[in-house]
């Protein structure tokens, strides 16, 4: 009988976790497409003056699924004690996103007891939790949404006020918020630390090489296990008949059974035809690359800017698991830029930062050198109040024609790395299941025909 064949387009980690899992479970002959000409996607190691820096995040958690799926590659990994913090007012640091011990240093014990009581006021105040600061209040309260600095980082993440902002993204980016924040986990995590304080957390950074080497495992565990990888393959339509879907890249048009992109909407509304009514607006990215020679004034991998001051979101120094190169501290700076906001301006955006780090007491005690930079387009999707809904009825009209959505661009969906890793395994398993459903002859399989 001839072998079903599914089309996943995308070779980032969605498309990669995807394309290995329904292999194995029998979904087909997988063929996986990416227009690049390696694999990674939004995962990437540029590299500057000798070393690889990333664009975002280069750590994942030991239980990260893409372990799961390609258990070889832990091994090239490295282990390192991950400290993430956050900068307020004043330049003072906390644990992320906020610790109630830091909390009191910081702000006095005054300040403590009025955000206790804040918070017990806002569980009644903000109860329908209907909006995003409302969401927010319910939680930490207004005295810590607002002094605390988690109000000034989620706006400077999407250059929006906060009410513009959908509870969606809550949903999907305040995970950790909504764990720290509910009475059963303070109180757990209270006493976990009464007994035995809890200094870092144990996290796994990407090859030492750069996420180029990562993925160059990936596509080698890929290709041996029979998924077919093409790379340089810049799919640029797909039309459906009554046999399936053709799917075209710039060599040849191939006929295929199912098709699941993980590319953004947009292109993939365009590579079908259909109208799409919604703009799918996103949040690009600039990411600075330093070195700096001295004591940054911080003790940690990752130090997050909760402070009214400066455009920059994050900041990420690579010494924690790879060393000091030549005694140098390799650090990038995130800052988000939102949708129209014209021609970049590295040197003003490097200023910027300068003029913030100094403010809070960071990087002023050594020397700092701008090496470079790099722009991500479409970095974060940003959730509009009053856009959400058009947004999941032009993914409904996609799914209607037959398309599978799934991923970070592919769905539109603000999933970190794992996240995006466990949505694939799932789509794996719902390909494996309507391969199954197809076999038997009484329930053909055919796309609609809308
Ligand atoms: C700046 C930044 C910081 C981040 N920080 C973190 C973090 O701290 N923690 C965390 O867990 N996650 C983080 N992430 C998220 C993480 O990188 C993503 O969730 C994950 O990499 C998304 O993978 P994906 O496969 O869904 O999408 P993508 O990586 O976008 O993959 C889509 C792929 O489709 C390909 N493609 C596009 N068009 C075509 C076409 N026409 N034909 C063929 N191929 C095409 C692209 O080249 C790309 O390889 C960050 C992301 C960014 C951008």
């Amino acid at each position: 009988m001839k072998r079903r064949r599914v089309a996943v387009l995308g070779g980032g980690m969605t498309g990669s976790v995807l394309s290995l899992h329904a292999k194995r479970l029998n979904a087909g002959e997988i063929t996986l497409f990416e227009r690049a000409d390696i694999l990674g996607g939004l995962h990437k190691s540029p590299e500057v003056d000798g070393f690889p820096y990333d664009i975002g995040a280069f750590f994942f958690s030991p239980d990260h699924p893409v372990f799961r799926i390609f258990p070889g590659l832990i091994d090239h990994f490295v282990e390192f004690d991950l400290r993430v913090r956050t900068v307020t007012e004043g330049g003072k640091q906390d644990r992320y996103p906020l610790s109630i011990s830091g909390y009191r240093k910081n702000h006095g014990s005054l300040t403590m007891l009025r955000a206790g009581a804040s918070i017990l006021w806002n569980k009644w105040a903000n109860r329908t939790r209907d909006t995003l600061p409302a969401i927010c209040r319910y939680y930490v309260g207004d005295v810590i949404y607002m002094g605390g600095g988690l109000k000034n980082y989620i706006e400077r993440l999407y250059s929006l006020h906060d009410h513009e902002i959908d509870p969606l993204f809550a949903t999907k980016r305040m995970a950790k918020l909504v764990d720290l924040a509910g009475f059963r986990n303070r109180f757990a995590t209270s006493l976990r630390d009464a007994w035995k304080p809890r200094k870092h957390a144990v996290a796994l950074a990407r090859p030492r090489a750069g996420f180029q080497h990562m993925y160059a495992v990936i596509e080698c565990a890929l290709t041996a296990e029979g998924v077919d990888v093409r790379t340089e393959a810049n799919v640029q339509g797909i039309e459906k008949d009554e046999r399936g879907f053709l799917v075209s890249t710039d060599r040849k048009t191939e006929r295929f059974d199912a098709v699941v992109s993980t590319i953004p909407v947009p292109v993939t509304a365009r590579l079908i035809d259909i109208p799409i009514h919604q703009r799918f607006e996103t949040v690009s990215l600039l990411t600075l690359f330093y070195s700096f020679e001295g004591d940054p004034g911080f003790d940690a991998e990752v130090m997050s800017n909760f402070s009214n001051s400066g455009r920059w979101k994050r900041m990420i120094d690579f010494s924690g698991p790879y060393g000091r190169s030549h005694e140098l501290h390799r650090i990038s700076v995130e800052i988000p830029l939102a949708p129209h906001s014209g021609p970049v301006d590295i040197q003003a955006a490097h200023r910027d930062f300068m003029a913030s780090a100094h403010s809070l007491g960071l990087l002023v005690d050594g020397d700092i050198e701008l090496l470079g930079h790099h722009l991500t387009p479409h970095a974060y999707p940003i959730y509009r109040t009053d856009a959400v809904a058009d947004l999941e009825r032009d993914k409904q009209a996609i799914s209607d024609w037959g398309i599978l959505l799934c991923g970070r661009q592919g769905a539109f969906d603000y999933v970190s790395s794992a996240a995006a890793a466990a949505n694939a395994i799932a789509m794996a398993e719902r390909l494996a299941r309507d391969a199954a459903t197809a076999l038997t002859p009484s329930n053909r399989w055919r796309p609609s025909h809308s």
